[in-house]
């Protein structure tokens, strides 16, 4: 193929050695990674901090950073000859294994809480052509119930307790020292299973290491209210938010979060769904960003500690985990929404727009 047609994009094209990739390894690609790093206009004042920027991870090629770590985890699936790939799912993982298995013509199994989804993500398992279970259980449940289904039938298991996951998420965190030149103070992320969290700082050890930054941030890991099992230092046995993508109570990558938070200086606290939608409203209304409410979690966090006091300047950048457009019922009920009905003419909008003197 003619080298310019060569894809030059995508997690296994740029960061294959640093990642556990071989040869054999087939390159699949969505046009994953290397997503945006936007400077706050607003926000980062009423945070206390000197700069914010936010990681527009819902620019993924499925709305989330689940893509990054999916395509290595795909990959290799392939590479070991699997047929089948199988994750339990508050969504976004689900949306992206279909995806990247329709990709790869290898079948897609997802367990689901039932009713728990939001209507985005599930209509993108539907339109991949995943085979949908919905489990009456929450997350947690549907998580078991994946692994014993996966270690009897020799089908992957695609979630985040699949280590090729968290090697592929951890390639934002290299990103991030590229665009800045280092790493930067904080670094704001939602927790839910904790994978993310886990990835983003092994990330950040191994530029420190390779010497793609003279240091690691503080991570600062945000939990919704009733979810927060981290934060209380025990299982929840019923979590609750409205943040569905962190409605997870027995985090399968707990001790990964309390290392990142434990070496990096920096904390996990909560946040309630009350802060979640505040947050939410102001990236969407006052920096122009569209997340889903999980994302909207560490800004949160962020406005939280900087009212308190607790923020002295310095450059944090905020994980923006989802695209908002995977939860289209959540601003029905955040806003008024200021829809006027008129005819379609001169005066007709005038009146409903209010410019008729
Ligand atoms: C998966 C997900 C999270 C939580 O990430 P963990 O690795 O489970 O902690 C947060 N936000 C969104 C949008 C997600 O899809």
């Amino acid at each position: 193929m003619n080298a310019a047609l060569l894809p030059t994009r995508g997690v296994l094209f740029r960061w294959a050695h640093v990642l556990p990739v071989t040869d054999a390894t087939p390159r699949v690609t969505l046009g994953e990674g290397d997503t945006p790093l936007v400077r706050a206009e607003r926000l980062a004042a009423r945070c206390g901090l000197d700069e914010l920027w936010f990681k527009l991870e819902s620019c993924n090629p499925t709305g989330s950073f689940k893509d990054r770590g999916m395509v290595v985890a795909v990959a290799k699936a392939l590479e070991a000859g699997a047929r089948a790939v199988l994750c339990a799912s508050t969504g976004n993982t689900s949306a992206s294994a279909a995806a990247y298995a329709a990709r790869c013509g290898l079948a897609c199994y997802v367990l689901v809480p039932e009713g728990k989804v939001a209507a985005g993500k599930l209509a993108q398992a539907v339109a991949f052509g995943a085979r949908i279970v919905e489990v009456r259980g929450n997350f947690d449940e549907a998580l078991a119930a994946a692994r014993a289904v996966t270690e009897r039938h020799g089908i992957a298991l695609v979630n985040s307790v699949n280590p090729h996951r968290i090697e592929g998420q951890k390639t934002a965190a290299f990103e991030i020292c590229e665009t800045l030149g280092d790493a930067p103070d904080i670094l704001a992320i939602p927790v839910g299973n904790a994978g993310n969290i886990t990835a983003y700082w092994r990330g950040f050890v191994e530029c420190r290491e390779r010497g793609y930054a003279s240091r690691c941030p503080r991570m600062f890991g945000f939990q919704a209210a009733g979810a927060a099992p981290i934060v209380l230092g025990r299982p929840v046995e019923n979590p609750t938010t409205i943040a569905t993508a962190i409605r997870i109570g027995n985090p399968a990558s707990w001790q990964g979060a309390i290392r990142a938070r434990d070496e990096s200086g920096g904390l996990i606290e909560a946040v309630t769904d009350d802060q979640i939608l505040a947050a939410y409203r102001l990236l969407a209304r006052e920096e122009g960003i569209f997340v889903e409410p999980a994302s909207a979690a560490c800004v949160a966090g962020l406005l939280a500690l900087g009212e308190a006091g607790r923020l002295r300047g310095g450059r944090a950048v905020a994980v923006l985990t989802g695209n908002g457009l995977k939860d289209p019922d959540t601003p029905r009920a955040v806003y008024q929404a200021d829809v006027v009905r008129a005819p379609a003419t001169l005066e007709g909008v005038e009146r409903a727009l209010g410019l008729r003197g």
